[in-house]
């Protein structure tokens, strides 16, 4: 967090009033999803955890599976998301709290807000986890690059045909929407 140094007024009022609203049972859940790490390492896991929580109850957690799944998405956040879904029978989480022991990555961000919880506990940061050859900044500068400039070509092709699909969904009258 280097650029709090040069930060000041609002965002620190507003950083300090977060920190203020964080509970003994913020803490016990991320202590839980900071264990989950611990043990996921012995086990030869990624070192993170995720626990999913409403109105005071774990829904589910998951823990970092990525080579041992062969799983490029098994994220603890994701594999979590996917166990509440699960239990809850809901492809949305709201209400949900998340407790995750590191900053979560683009993608398991982007999991979290399909998934439309309410708000989002991390332990280490970005910046920790790039210490340890974690680092997922060059996801967040591939998204600001235009298509032709990203290492991985991404080619606009059958439009037309692919529109098929979208024109069904639309005229679908009894579609769950999300
Ligand atoms: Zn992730």
């Amino acid at each position: 967090m280097e650029e709090k140094k040069v930060c000041h007024g609002g965002h620190e009022a507003a950083a300090s009033a977060k920190k203020a609203a964080i509970t003994a049972e913020d803490e016990r859940f991320m202590q839980m999803a900071i264990d989950l790490s611990v043990r996921n390492v012995a086990e030869d896991g990624g070192p993170f955890g995720a626990v999913i929580v409403r109105d005071g109850e774990v829904i589910a957690t998951g823990v970092n599976r990525v080579t041992a799944s062969c799983d490029p998405t098994a994220h603890a956040e994701v594999s979590a998301i996917r166990a509440a879904c699960a239990k809850l029978k809901n492809f949305k989480l709201e209400g949900c709290t998340v407790y995750t022991s590191c900053e979560p990555c683009p993608m398991c961000l982007s999991a979290l807000y399909w998934a439309g919880v309410d708000k989002i506990y991390y332990g280490n940061t970005k910046e920790d986890a790039k210490a340890i050859d974690f680092d997922d900044s060059f996801i967040y500068d591939e998204i600001a690059k235009e298509y032709g400039d990203r290492r991985i070509p991404c080619i606009n092709i059958m439009r037309e045909q692919a529109l098929k699909a979208f024109r069904d969904w639309d005229e679908k009258t009894d579609k769950i929407k999300y």
